[in-house]
């Protein structure tokens, strides 16, 4: 069957900057964005039964059940076939082997027709503390697009006292906090190795970004890791 479709999935520590490249991406590049953790959240700020039972492995910086997560992410890729179309970004999943295989799965399955590329965006700790540090989020759990107050990553044209697409708050996401980020960082690096392991005997190119860098510096590499691809 002929490719058509593009999936990237990112693959990095909590504060790599995910989220915000994700964001340039959907809005320069017409590209769509799932990130488990804006689902997540989603689910516990409406109470579901989902978020009831996730709620407290995301606040001590655990990952929620390889099943669960692969079940939304499952549903929502059938839901939203359409976002393949352009390019889709997979933010922050998978985050295990299970997880990766799961997804290999469903690929073959159901969208066989999807072309796979892995971008491991490289960064240190200390700029994950200093990012994760600046970072704040749109409090709607509908948007939650991400934020910084460090200078080198804010666009010029945020203001950074409430969001410049919903006009709602913004706030310090509640597992951003010290403590939580070490756990959360050192779950990450628990299943790094395994993941990109799994991915190279999958016959997966994973190329690498080094993220350490300002924003706009970060977009113009990954643009010509996809333009490599054709
Ligand atoms: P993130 O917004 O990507 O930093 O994710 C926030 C939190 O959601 C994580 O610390 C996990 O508790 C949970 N989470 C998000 N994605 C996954 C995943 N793929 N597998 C397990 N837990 C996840």
């Amino acid at each position: 069957m002929a490719i058509t479709k593009s999936i990237y999935i990112f693959i990095g520590p909590p504060g790599a900057g995910k989220g915000s490249l994700s964001q340039l991406c959907q809005d320069r590049l017409g590209w769509s964005q799932l990130s488990t953790g804006v689902l997540c959240r989603s689910h516990i700020d409406r109470q579901t039964e989902i978020g009831k039972k996730i709620d407290f492995a995301i606040k001590s910086g655990k990952l929620v059940d390889d099943a669960l997560i692969c079940n939304m992410v499952h549903e929502w890729l059938l839901e939203h076939s359409i976002a393949l179309e352009k390019g889709l970004i997979l933010d922050g999943f998978p985050r295990t082997v299970a997880q990766a295989q799961a997804l290999r799965e469903f690929i073959e399955d159901k969208l066989s027709d999807c072309q796979v590329n892995i971008v491991q965006l490289r960064i240190s700790d200390q700029g994950v503390i200093q990012r994760l540090a600046g970072r704040i989020v749109c409090k709607n759990r509908d948007c939650q697009r991400v934020y910084s107050r460090n200078c080198d990553t804010v666009d010029e044209s945020q203001k950074l006292d409430a969001c410049v697409k919903c006009s709602s708050a913004l706030i310090r996401r509640a597992d951003d906090e010290k403590a939580t980020i070490e756990k959360r960082l050192k779950t990450y690096y628990e299943h790094e190795g395994d993941l990109l392991n799994f991915f190279a005997r999958s016959g997966l190119l994973v190329r690498s970004v080094d993220v350490d860098v300002a924003l706009e510096r970060v977009f113009k590499t990954f643009k010509e890791v996809v333009e490599a691809n054709g």
